[in-house]
């Protein structure tokens, strides 16, 4: 049975960093829209041209635009047997959609990362990236260059004050609905996303596991 794991939280609560390595632990590829648009815009592509500057007043790009690109990533080779799926759906309308991408597949682990908005805009506001790569690095190497290229560490583009402000706010009006889509499914947890990355991590373990065997799933 594959793993189709799904992470809803708001910006910052720590998905991406979570995401990765329960897919490198897990050997499933890990799918961010944010991570593909990232690489878009630094390709310049088409697609990134125009997500720059939707992306940098922290409004969502068009759900046409990113069902595509989910639709497409999802049929991969390598995604048919597992994934961690991090920043999408953002929408209901993107959610939606993703029922019918997944509709002959196995069922949809979703767990959804609570972090109050205080610890919020403190993580987004003192986070830096690997301007080459896009690996987060925690705040303690600030310092330092990237862990595994060796890139310059700089504040994400969307990470100014400003800007956070916006992005938790469309988070509110139309992304935390999906708690609400989700949580009715028997595959559905909320894990507690205020703690130390490790014990963050161990919760989603037993979440994912729970939620796995909850469908009947076992192993
Ligand atoms: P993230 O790295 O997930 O915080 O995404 C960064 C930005 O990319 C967001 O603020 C949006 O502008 C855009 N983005 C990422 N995923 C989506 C999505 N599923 N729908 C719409 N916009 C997205």
């Amino acid at each position: 049975m594959a793993l189709n794991l799904l992470m809803l939280g708001p910006p910052g609560a720590g998905k991406g960093t979570q995401a990765e390595r329960f897919a490198v632990a897990r050997g499933i590829p890990r799918v961010s829209t944010g991570d593909i648009l990232r690489e878009a815009v630094h390709a310049n592509t088409e697609i990134g041209l125009r997500a720059k500057a939707v992306m940098d007043r922290g409004e969502l790009v068009g759900d046409d635009v990113m069902i595509g690109i989910v639709r497409e990533r999802l049929e991969k080779q390598d995604a048919l047997g597992g994934f961690v799926l991090d920043g999408f759906p953002r929408t209901v309308a993107q959610a939606s959609a993703l029922d019918g991408i997944m509709s002959s597949r196995d069922p949809l682990i979703v767990v959804d990362i609570v972090v109050p908005e205080a610890e919020l805009v403190r993580r987004l506001g003192t986070r830096l990236i690997c301007e080459e790569c896009g690996t987060g690095a925690p705040v303690a190497v600030a310092s330092a260059s990237c862990a595994k290229c060796g890139g310059r560490l700089v504040q994400r583009a969307d990470d100014n004050q400003a800007v956070v402000l916006e992005r938790l706010k469309v988070y509110h009006r139309q992304s935390e609905p999906l708690v609400e889509y989700y949580r009715v499914r028997p595959t559905f947890r909320s894990i507690d996303g205020a703690q130390a990355p490790d014990r963050v991590a161990a919760d989603l373990a037993s979440a994912i596991e729970a939620a796995g065997n909850g469908h009947g799933a076992r192993g």
